[in-house]
């Protein structure tokens, strides 16, 4: 694979179930002969009925959170197999959001990696990223290195199996101001520098992807679409307006 760029919005939980799907179905019309790749992550209680609206369009599904096991006793959580039954593609792990107020960690992001791994149909999208006092101090290279070897150390891909890497800035995040196109930039060749480490080139050229994600809008996208090393965007709140949405993931293919 050579690379192909992908935008995903992340809907979070800032809709109805009523707003959901117009919005999807405003998506699917919107991205008609769009050309790139491109996915939605509604909230859980949407997906099956956002899978409907989307299938067979251009816009793929994608969830925003997976539990580690198949099946079982674990009350309130989804399996990778359930979502795939419900038509996802994609599935975000480890949001930082989920970081911070359900004390995701690092090591739970790494058996929820492997449980979509050992599904056919789901690329993971694995989410990384410094806070704002790992960044005042520096330690945004370690930090970043660190995460993706929790999340991915001891894991091998089959054949060519996707791994989606997201770099978001936590501090980036809902804020507005979206990190410097430079600054991205470096800190997406530290992240296939040590992806390089631990797979091999070939596999990192072959199977990853390291998008961006935090405060990105139509205004700020061209300074990223010709940054080497940025494969595709992750999209918040600019992608619960179909139009934007759209802009973003054009100027991104560019
Ligand atoms: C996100 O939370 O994944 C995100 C990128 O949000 P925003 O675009 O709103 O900063």
């Amino acid at each position: 694979m050579d690379n192909k760029k992908i935008v995903i919005a992340n809907w979070k939980m800032k809709l109805s179930l009523a707003e959901t799907s117009d919005l999807a179905k405003e998506m699917k019309n919107k991205f008609k002969g769009f050309g790139g790749e491109a996915a939605i992550c509604p909230n859980s209680v949407s997906l099956v009925g956002v899978g409907k609206i989307l299938k067979g369009g251009p816009v793929k599904l994608g969830a925003q959170n997976v539990f580690w096991e198949d099946k079982g006793a674990y009350t309130g959580e989804i399996s990778p197999s359930m979502l795939v039954e419900a038509g996802c593609e994609y599935v975000i792990v480890g949001h930082s959001e989920r970081r911070k107020y359900l004390l995701e960690n690092y090591s739970m992001i790494h058996k929820e990696l492997k449980a979509v791994l050992n599904i056919e149909g789901l690329t993971p999208i694995v989410c990384i990223g410094e806070d704002t006092v790992e960044r005042k101090t520096d330690r945004r290279d370690f930090v970043l290195v660190n995460q993706l070897q929790e999340a991915l150390g001891g894991i091998n891909l089959m054949g060519d199996q996707q791994v989606i890497i997201a770099y978001e800035p936590i501090w980036a995040i809902g804020s507005g101001t979206a990190i410097e196109p430079t600054e991205a930039e470096y800190a997406h060749k530290i992240i296939k520098i040590a992806l390089n480490d631990m797979f091999g080139m070939r596999v990192v050229k072959n199977n990853f992807r390291v998008i961006y994600g935090g405060s990105i809008s139509s205004k700020n996208v061209k300074e990223f679409s010709g940054l080497e090393g940025v494969d595709g965007l992750l999209v918040g709140g600019a992608s619960l307006d179909a139009e934007e949405f759209y802009k973003i993931a054009k100027a991104i293919l560019k």
